[in-house]
């Protein structure tokens, strides 16, 4: 990619969360496998959670791509503060942090950017951040770099996102009155009630810090040279050609397992993992059913005790992520009383694990999912079928794709309070019989769509390479 000895540089800055973490290493690995030169940025909490998750008895920060420069890529990495120490609760402070994040990180990330740019002459700059910043596009423009936003979700939940001006006019952000009948007007997106939108437009509520981070985010997704999608144009086609009429809009997913640079192997994990491969090995084909509400979703104490009470009754054998802040860090003891001597060898409980290792297990034929856009490309690439239990953001979005698009999975309590016996009759359902053989069925063909769009030929490596191909233009 060598034009006028000036080689192409590309800054790249994820979100501060676990699922926009994995697919922004990843295309970093990706770019850096053609030629790039990339600096990877992380905020230094998120860089001492992924040291301390590889090693938690030291203390000594490291250099995630160490290995990756020894198979010959280019790829450094910095870290930022956010502003906060290490021990600050960022969760239990969201509104807070987030201050913060619109107001001080800019101010950081400007400065990181700068001396960066600063110190090597020899290259062009381009940016790569998450859509969700509030200030890509304008330190895009102080520094005229090509700015590329980096959308880590499905497309329709971009083209919901990108068009609340059309939410606002149409009285539905915030909604007025009871609203019964579905939305049909966003460019690209099929019909969708109001329970089916990310649940920052559900809420009626127009000052939560979600729904601002996602106003800040879309006015700077604006003004982006190129979006890239982690997603595949077969599955959300009209979606991405309507955006793609806006913007250039790019599918390339699902990023996480893209072959070109799998060999290249760098910690992204926020937590260690717990290897349950032995206990998987003990276990029938299809036997087993995970359950995960990935690494933000936190749940009550009562419908944690609905899921353990049907993981019991229906003798199903499972593996449960319990990571100890999913009922809030001040609930303990949070499964029921002789839980853990009922549910004996049939069940595993976890904090973290490595879910790609397991979902790709044989072991394995069923997901309890929150519905989280990674979680979702996992359970398709490895063919299991799902059971929906969406809790923010875009994840009631995510289900309906699952569950009404392309009928790979069923819902779980849709509005209704939780209870055992509807957990019970869902998991038998997908587990054994009729409904569990058609949601296969589907599941097969959505999956080899999602396989295909990897193949070297296929649509996310094809868009990729036109990505490359105009970015260049863009650059040079
Ligand atoms: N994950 C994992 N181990 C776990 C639970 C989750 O590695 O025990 C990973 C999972 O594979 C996925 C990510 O965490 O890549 C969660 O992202 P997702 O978009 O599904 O949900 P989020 O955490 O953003 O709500």
């Amino acid at each position: 990619m060598a034009e006028r000895n000036i080689k192409p540089h590309a800054i790249i800055i994820p979100f501060c969360f676990q699922g926009h973490i994995t697919p922004a290493i990843n295309l970093a690995l990706k770019l850096a496998s053609k030629g790039f030169t990339i600096t990877y940025i992380h905020t230094e909490f998120i860089h001492q959670l992924i040291s301390k998750a590889q090693n938690p008895n030291s203390s000594t920060e490291i250099d995630f791509f160490a290995e990756a420069r020894k198979s010959g890529v280019d790829i450094r990495y910095a870290t930022i503060s956010d502003g906060f120490p290490q021990e600050f609760d960022r969760d239990l402070n969201f509104d807070e942090f987030w201050d913060s994040m619109f107001r001080d990180f800019p101010v950081r990330v400007d400065e990181l950017v700068g001396k960066i740019i600063q110190s090597d002459p020899s290259f062009v700059h381009f940016l790569i951040a998450d859509t969700f910043y509030s200030w890509p596009a304008a330190i895009a423009e102080k520094y005229s770099l090509v700015n590329v936003s980096l959308w880590t979700e499905p497309a329709t939940v971009f083209a919901i996102d990108y068009h609340l001006d059309l939410l606002k006019q149409n009285g539905h952000l915030p909604f007025e009155g009871n609203f019964e009948h579905e939305i049909d007007y966003i460019p690209g997106v099929q019909p969708i009630s109001k329970k089916d939108l990310m649940s920052y437009l559900q809420d009626n509520d127009m000052t939560t810090t979600l729904l601002k981070i996602v106003i800040k985010g879309f006015e700077q997704v604006k003004k982006a040279d190129f979006i890239l999608c982690n997603t595949v144009h077969e599955l959300e086609s009209e979606a991405l050609s309507t955006l793609n009429l806006k913007h250039p809009t790019y599918a390339i997913g699902p990023i996480n397992f893209d072959t070109t640079f799998s060999k290249i192997s760098v910690a992204k994990s926020l937590w260690s993992e717990s290897d349950c491969t032995q206990w998987l090995n003990s276990k029938p084909p299809g036997s087993v059913l995970y359950v995960s509400f990935g690494s933000i979703a936190q749940s009550s104490k009562q419908d944690i005790g609905e899921i353990a009470k049907a993981l019991l009754l229906t003798g199903v054998n499972f593996i449960w992520i319990l990571r100890p802040d999913i009922a809030g860090l001040d609930e303990t003891d949070i499964l029921p009383d002789g839980f853990n001597d009922r549910m004996n060898d049939r069940g595993l409980i976890l904090q973290w694990c490595n879910q790609n290792m397991v979902l790709s297990h044989e072991s394995v034929g069923g997901f309890i999912t929150h519905c989280g856009w990674n979680s979702v490309l996992e359970s398709i690439w490895y063919g299991v079928p799902m059971i929906c239990y969406p809790f923010i953001t875009d994840q009631p979005t995510n289900r309906k794709l699952v569950v009404s698009v392309w009928k790979i999975g069923i819902n779980l309590c849709d509005g209704e309070q939780l209870s055992t016996g509807e957990i019970s009759q869902k998991i038998n359902i997908l587990m054994s019989g009729k409904t569990s053989d058609d949601l296969k069925q589907e599941m097969k063909k959505i999956r080899k769509t999602m396989h295909s769009a990897l193949d070297m030929d296929g649509s996310s490596q094809k868009n990729f390479d036109q990505f490359l191909q105009d970015l260049k233009v863009k650059l040079y």
